[in-house]
């Protein structure tokens, strides 16, 4: 499955970044940064990442996005 990190919906309110630091980080731009990812600028800027198992945080970080900027893909 792949976590997706759509670049163009984030307000960088930081709060995937509190609730989930194993996967994201802010940026100098301040949005947000989908860990070991880098922007694909041929699909609107996205960032993806393919995981194996989905971890604990990263659930509440996706619903507590206030933009929905953040989901995942299986
Ligand atoms: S929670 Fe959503 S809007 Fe806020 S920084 Fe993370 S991706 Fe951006």
């Amino acid at each position: 499955m792949k976590v997706i990190l759509e670049k163009s919906k984030c307000v960088g309110c930081g709060s995937c970044i509190s609730i989930c630091p194993l996967y994201f980080e802010m940026t100098e731009q301040g949005k947000s940064h989908l860990k070991g990812t880098k922007v694909n600028f041929l699909d609107n800027n996205n960032e993806e990442l393919e995981i194996n198992k989905e971890k604990g945080c990263l659930q509440e970080a996706i619903e507590n996005c206030p933009s929905q900027a953040l989901k995942i893909k299986n």
